[in-house]
């Protein structure tokens, strides 16, 4: 098999470098680089009628991948399910409510795509040694997928992130170092150690096929919907890797001919107590300011400052979204009305995203017939210190009380 990318873009700059070495960010700029494939030759080679016999895995959608062989670092990576979510949408009042539960994923996370992909390419590529700093979830992900490929990896992480992640990325045999501080110091713990060892750095967007492995939560929305997109898109939002992937997928199945042009307006649904983004984008401002001291239980989105977030701010405006903080208090009570009205246990970072989705409708800015996706990026297991046992009573006599 050989891959339809031609190319690696800046996301700046537009330069371009070769996709067959190894590389990280734009040598001028210091840009993402984006990877770019030969549309027009996926058009002519593939129809959608070519997805029928394979297998229900991300790997599915190939011709829009970055691999070059057939050998791919996999833990199954199912299609995670769409769900209509009826009584939590009768309850926030948007009858067309679905979540996408990324849950079901290696790992526990929708960060298994990025890793799945990326460390297929860290092997192609004859990667030794990955590092990466992390809130919790990418480096479980890349630790797992490592094993799997046997390439090490070292991560680097917040002390203050959920200790069932802290132990799961140990359990993957990944060296784990914790920092004092947020992902930003962890960031630059690893730059240095990077630099210094010529280890492959796979901090978010400065290497460039984790973005190509998330996109396919794009991919599979589509598919899943029949080939067309909701109104509203609602993802929580850290390093926006998630949304600007899915703004490229949704490019790209436009380009090959399997979608129409009609846009979801793309909603990203940050923490009070971490809102770059929401901030930049209240101040019309095409770029972040590093977040001073950021704090949310939600880890996945607790990011004071996204390489991309640049990208993120033009694909909420290009498609007429928006970004929302909420608040603790309002995570935490999603997360337990999913819960109990859906039997999802959803993660914090999912909670943030219903919690924005209610807001919004009780704005009016999200309107009642309109059709919403939420992203439910990973199961409430990993944040099991977090869950509410405040409504289990012990029994004194072992009887249960009388109705
Ligand atoms: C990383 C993470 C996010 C944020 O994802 P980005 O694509 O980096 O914005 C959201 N939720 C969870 C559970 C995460 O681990
Ligand atoms: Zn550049």
């Amino acid at each position: 098999m050989t891959s339809f990318a031609t190319h690696l873009e800046c996301s700046r700059c537009q330069e371009d470098f070769p996709v067959d070495q190894i590389q990280q960010v734009c040598k001028s700029d210091g840009g993402p680089l984006l990877v770019r494939y030969d549309l027009r030759r996926v058009r002519d080679s593939v129809t959608r009628d070519v997805l029928r016999d394979r297998p229900e895995t991300l790997w599915r959608y190939r011709e829009l991948l970055p691999m070059t062989g057939d050998k791919f670092v996999s833990l199954g990576e199912p299609i995670t399910p769409l769900n209509g979510a009826e009584r939590l949408g009768a309850e926030i009042n948007i009858p067309r409510l679905r979540i996408k539960d990324e849950g079901l994923l290696a790992t526990g996370t929708f960060k298994a795509r990025g890793a799945a992909v990326g460390v297929t390419r860290a092997m192609e590529l004859g990667v030794r040694v990955i590092a990466l700093p992390t809130a919790g979830n990418a480096g479980a992900a890349w630790a797992a997928y490592g094993a799997r490929a046997g390439i090490r990896v070292v991560v680097v992480m917040p002390d203050t992130t959920p200790d069932v992640i802290i132990r799961e990325t140990s359990a993957y045999g990944a060296d784990v170092y914790l920092v004092s501080g947020s992902i930003a110091d962890a960031g630059a713990v690893v730059k240095r150690a990077c630099a210094a060892r010529g280890w492959y750095e796979a901090s978010t967007l400065r290497e460039p096929y984790r973005i190509e492995g998330k996109k396919t939560i794009g991919f599979e929305l589509a598919e899943q919907l029949g080939w067309r997109l909701p109104d509203v898109i609602v993802y929580p939002t850290g390093g926006g890797v998630g949304l600007i992937g899915m703004w490229k997928a949704f490019d790209e199945l436009r380009a090959i001919g399997w979608l129409d042009q009609k846009r979801p307006r793309f909603v990203a649904v940050q923490a009070e107590g971490c809102a770059p983004i929401v901030r930049a984008f209240v101040e019309g401002r095409n770029e972040s300011e590093p977040w001073p001291d950021p704090r949310t239980f939600a880890a996945g989105i607790r990011v004071p400052k996204a390489l991309g977030d640049f990208i993120v701010l033009k694909a909420l405006r290009e498609s007429g979204g928006i970004a929302i903080a909420v608040s603790e208090g309002e995570i935490a009570e999603s997360m337990r009305a999913a819960g109990g009205t859906e039997g999802m246990l959803v993660c914090p970072e999912g909670g943030a995203a219903i919690a924005g989705t209610g807001k919004l409708r009780r704005d009016g800015w999200i309107r009642e017939d309109e059709e919403v996706v939420v992203f439910n990026t990973g199961t409430g297991l990993k944040y099991a210190e977090f869950l509410q046992g405040d409504a289990a009573r012990h029994l004194a006599a072992n009887a249960l009380p009388d109705e």
